[in-house]
C-alpha cells in the first residue's frame, strides 16, 4: 500500500517516498516535516487551527505508514508584516503597542493561548516549536550567504527574483489575490521582490532589533521559514506545509531563498502541501479584521474542542469548509454518539480483552488516510466497525488503529466529558438535578403528561434530555 500525497508543486498525486532511508527510530525510513506555525500577536482564530488539525493528520498518517517522524512547526514572533508581502507594520509591534504590552509579553500569552489549543484539539506535539527569534544568527548567516542575489534599498535587504529559475511556480497563475497582495515598493527591480531584511527606519527604535550587516532591524518573515526548516529538518526535506494562502507569496519565496542558497534549482521540500480554508457566511476568517471565532468562544458555547477536530475531519483538507454553528452542532451530536458506543465496546474489552488483527475495516481505513489523508471515509469506517458485528474486543481494538490516525481519543473520552457547560447558561446542574428526579418520579407513577412537560420545560432553557443515556441530560446548542 503506497501513501499518495497531492503536491501542490505539481498539482498532482505522488506516492510518498522518503529521503532519509533508516535514519529514524530503530532504524525506520525517517519522514521531515516542516509546518508554517502562527505568528502569535493574536488568539488563532478555528481557521487558523485547521491547519494545525491538518499537519498533524499528515504527521499521524506518515506514522501509521511506518515513518519516524520529525515534525517542526514554527513560531513567529518578528518580522510578519500586516501585509504578506512585506509592506505596512510588523504585526507583534502593531499588537504590542495597541496593547501597551511589550512584544515578548504579546508573544509569551498568545503562544500559550496556542499551545493550549493544540493540547484541547489533541494535536500533537512536534519535535520541537522553533521560534523565530531564537534563530535570528542563523538567519543573517544565510542572508550572507544569499546576498549575491539580493539588492539594498532604504527599507533595507531585498531579493531580486529573477536570480532564481522559474520563480513563482509553485503559484502558477498569478491571481488577482495574489496581486493585490504584493504592494508597490519604489527602487524595487520587480514587483515580487521581498525583503529578506528590514532596516529599523532611522531614528526609529524597534522594540526588536538587531545588529547586522545592513544595519540594525529585523528579519523577513520568509527568511525565518527558509532558515528555521533548514536548521533543523536540512535541505531537501520530504514535506512542507500551510494554508492555501501561502501558496502564492510565502512559498514561492521560501523556495526562491532555498535555491538561492544551495545555487540550485531545488525547492528544498519535495512536497508542498496546502489545506484549503475555513469560511463562514461572510467569507475569509481573519485575525486582523476582529471579527473571528476561536475555540474559546466555541468551547463557551458548550462545544467541545474534539467536535470541531471532527468537523474538520469530514471535510477533506483540500475543500473549503464552512462553518455554520448548525454544522458544528452536528459534528458535536456525531461524536457524541460515537463516544457512546466505545464506551460500551471497552467495557465488554475489559470484561474479555481480545485483538484480532483482521478486521477488514482497519485496512481499509488506513488505505483511505493514504490516499491523500480521506478522513472522511476513515471516520464511516470507524463507525461501521464501532457500531457493527463480531467480538466486541475486536471491534474496541480496531477503533483504536483507526483514531490513531483522526485523533479524537475515542478509547479516553467519555459521554461526561462532551458535555460542557456554555458559559451563560442561566440555569444551573443542580436544578437540572432536581428537575430530572421529578420526572423520574412522573415516569415511575406514569405520569407522562407530567415528565413530557419537565422535558419541554428544560429544554426552553437549552437542556436536552437524553432517556436512554446514563447522564440522561445534557446541553444544547442554541445560539
Ligand atoms: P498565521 O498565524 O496567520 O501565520 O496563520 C497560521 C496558519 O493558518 C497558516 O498556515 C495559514 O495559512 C492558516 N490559515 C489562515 N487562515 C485560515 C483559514 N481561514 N482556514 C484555514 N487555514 C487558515
Ligand atoms: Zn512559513
Amino acid at each position: 500500500m503506497t501513501l499518495k500525497l497531492y503536491n501542490s508543486l505539481t498539482r498532482s498525486l505522488e506516492p510518498f517516498a522518503p529521503i532519509h532511508k533508516g535514519t529514524g527510530k530503530d532504524g525506520k525510513d525517517e519522514a521531515r516535516v516542516y509546518t508554517c506555525g502562527p505568528t502569535v500577536y493574536a488568539y488563532q482564530h478555528i481557521g487558523n487551527m485547521r491547519a494545525f488539525i491538518f499537519a498533524d493528520t499528515l504527521g499521524r498518517t506518515l506514522r501509521w505508514n511506518g515513518y519516524d517522524l520529525t515534525h517542526i512547526i514554527n513560531i513567529t514572533d518578528v518580522g510578519h508584516l500586516t501585509s504578506d508581502a512585506d509592506a505596512g507594520e510588523d504585526k507583534m509591534e502593531k499588537a504590542a503597542a495597541a496593547q501597551a504590552k511589550s512584544i515578548w509579553d504579546i508573544a509569551a500569552h498568545y503562544t500559550q493561548a496556542f499551545r493550549r489549543d493544540v493540547r484541547r484539539l489533541n494535536i500533537t506535539e512536534p519535535a520541537e516549536w522553533t521560534v523565530a527569534t531564537d534563530y535570528v544568527p542563523q538567519m543573517i548567516e544565510f542572508a550572507k550567504a544569499i546576498e549575491k542575489d539580493c539588492y539594498r534599498l532604504d527599507g533595507g535587504l531585498y531579493f531580486d527574483v529573477s536570480r532564481v529559475p522559474d520563480y513563482g511556480s509553485l503559484a502558477r497563475a498569478a491571481t488577482d489575490d495574489g496581486e493585490s497582495r504584493i504592494d508597490p515598493v519604489s527602487g524595487k527591480r520587480n514587483p515580487q521582490d521581498f525583503a529578506i531584511w528590514r532596516a529599523s527606519p532611522p531614528g526609529e527604535q524597534r522594540q526588536m532589533e538587531w545588529d547586522s550587516p545592513w544595519g540594525r532591524g529585523a528579519p523577513g518573515w520568509h527568511l525565518e521559514c527558509s532558515v528555521m526548516s533548514h536548521a533543523r529538518l536540512g535541505h531537501p526535506f520530504d514535506i512542507h506545509t500551510g494554508g492555501i494562502d501561502h501558496r502564492e507569496i510565502h512559498h514561492p519565496n521560501e523556495i526562491a531563498q532555498n535555491q538561492a542558497y544551495c545555487a540550485c534549482s531545488d525547492p528544498g521540500a519535495r512536497i508542498w502541501m496546502h489545506n484549503n480554508f475555513l469560511v463562514d457566511r461572510g467569507g475569509k476568517m481573519s485575525k486582523s479584521t476582529g471579527q473571528f471565532l476561536t475555540l474559546q468562544v466555541l468551547v463557551d458555547a458548550g462545544v467541545h474542542p474534539l467536535a470541531y477536530r471532527l468537523m474538520c475531519l469530514q471535510a477533506h483538507y483540500r475543500s473549503e469548509l464552512e462553518f455554520t454553528w448548525e454544522s458544528l452542532g452536528a459534528a458535536l451530536t456525531r461524536l457524541k454518539r460515537l463516544v457512546g458506543t466505545v464506551e460500551k465496546l471497552r467495557e465488554r474489552f475489559d470484561a474479555e480483552p481480545r485483538g484480532s488483527l483482521e478486521t477488514p475495516e482497519v485496512d481499509e481505513a488506513k488505505a483511505a488516510v493514504g490516499d491523500d489523508l480521506n478522513t472522511a471515509r476513515a471516520l464511516v469506517l470507524l463507525e461501521q466497525v464501532a457500531g457493527g458485528k463480531g467480538h466486541a474486543g475486536d471491534r474496541f481494538t480496531a477503533v483504536r488503529k483507526i483514531d490513531r490516525a483522526l485523533g479524537l481519543r475515542l478509547a479516553m473520552v467519555t459521554r461526561e466529558e462532551l458535555r460542557l457547560r456554555p458559559a451563560n447558561a442561566a440555569i444551573d446542574e443542580a436544578v437540572i438535578e432536581a428537575r430530572l428526579a421529578e420526572r423520574r418520579e412522573a415516569r415511575a407513577a406514569k405520569d407522562f403528561a407530567r415528565s413530557d412537560a419537565i422535558r419541554d420545560e428544560l429544554a426552553a432553557s437549552g437542556v436536552e434530555v437524553m432517556d436512554g443515556d446514563a447522564l440522561g441530560w445534557d446541553w444544547r446548542l442554541d445560539l
